[in-house]
């Protein structure tokens, strides 16, 4: 590394999970990134999620030439979210700003230096908004449309549309974000509730630089669920609303065969519109009991106040080596 006066120390978090192959090519891209910005004391955070293949023998093979890097190693896979939380916690205040990126060179590098002008500007947060999202798969781009016109119409927190986890946050964001302590932990709502001076950058999301993406339908589906139900109470409002309406219309139905009752007499017991409107209501209930157990899930796991994620170690290149 360049001997230099360095002006702001950055730590890149960078969660991993399976990525050998991709992992080569994102230190040769920054390498050639901030070898033109000598200004900028780089240090790089892997938290490697439980890999089971050789990510863990690449970062370590790499931290040996590279005082950057630092390794966290977790105890086993316990998703994004988690890894992105225990980066975090081990960035702590220790650097000017950081900067969680995908291994994957789908959050473009060469954005940071931007983003770096951004914070000199006076901003402490500065996002990445993809402007295209071409690169990705007809299902990621359906889902993520709806998702957050769902979510920023029934949440109080505005969660910026394309907008993933690629931003750049300094001291007293990531301050913010690791006081929080709840365990479901949905990272770009909890991004945006801590608010903060926030500026935007555009971006073109390209495709991925090795290997494959580790978020197939359901994880999408669960994520989604998670942020829903992390960020509003809505779900669980509405069925009082819907319960209302029904209660109004079946008033409504008993006084007009009452009345047709006293002035017509007894009619044929109608048998279609009992079943139909037994199913019905019972439909209804079930839904009703569905989203009241999603957030009773959810009370369930917050109550037993479990740690997001465990450390087995945190490997940098001036720490006790003992095991090997
Ligand atoms: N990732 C992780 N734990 C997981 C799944 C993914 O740390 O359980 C990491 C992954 O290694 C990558 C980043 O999260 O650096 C984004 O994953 P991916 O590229 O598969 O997501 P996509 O870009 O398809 O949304
Ligand atoms: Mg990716």
């Amino acid at each position: 590394m360049p001997n230099q006066t360095y002006h702001i120390s950055c730590a890149l978090l960078i969660p991993v999970y399976n990525e050998e192959d991709a992992i080569p090519l994102f230190i040769e891209r920054l390498d050639h990134l901030f070898s033109q910005c000598p200004d900028v004391a780089l240090s790089m955070i892997f938290i490697d999620d439980g890999s089971t293949d050789k990510t863990l023998d690449a970062l370590r093979n790499v931290q040996q030439s590279d005082t950057r890097i630092i390794v966290v190693e977790l105890s086993r896979n316990f998703g994004k979210e988690a890894a992105l939380t225990a980066g975090l916690a081990v960035c702590g205040e220790k650097y000017d700003v950081a900067v969680p990126i995908d291994v994957d060179l789908q959050d473009p590098p060469e954005l940071i230096p931007e983003m770096i002008k951004k914070w000199r500007e006076g901003f402490d947060i500065v996002l990445a908004q993809r402007v295209s999202r071409e690169s990705d798969s007809f299902l990621k781009r359906f889902t993520a449309k709806y998702f957050y016109s769902i979510i920023n119409h029934i949440s109080s927190v505005k969660i910026p549309p394309n907008v993933g986890d690629y931003r750049l946050l300094d001291r007293e964001a990531i301050r913010a974000i690791n006081s929080l302590p709840e365990s479901c932990r949905f990272m770009k709502g909890l991004f945006s509730y801590i608010g903060f001076k926030t500026a935007t950058l555009p971006y073109v999301r390209p495709a991925r630089s090795a290997g494959q993406s580790k978020f197939g339908f359901w994880k999408l589906w669960n994520f989604a669920l998670d942020g829903i139900t992390s960020f509003s109470t809505m779900p669980l409002r509405v069925w009082s609303y819907v319960g209302v309406l029904i209660s109004i219309f079946s008033l409504l139905i008993s006084i007009f065969f009452l009345l047709r009752t006293l002035l017509f007499g007894v009619d044929v017991p109608g048998y279609a519109s009992l079943i139909v409107a037994t199913t019905f209501l019972g439909g209804i209930q079930l839904l009703g009991i569905g989203v009241l157990g999603e957030y009773i899930g959810r009370i369930f796991l917050e109550s037993k106040k479990r740690p997001v994620y465990f450390i087995r170690r945190v490997i940098s290149s001036n720490t006790e080596k003992k095991r090997d």
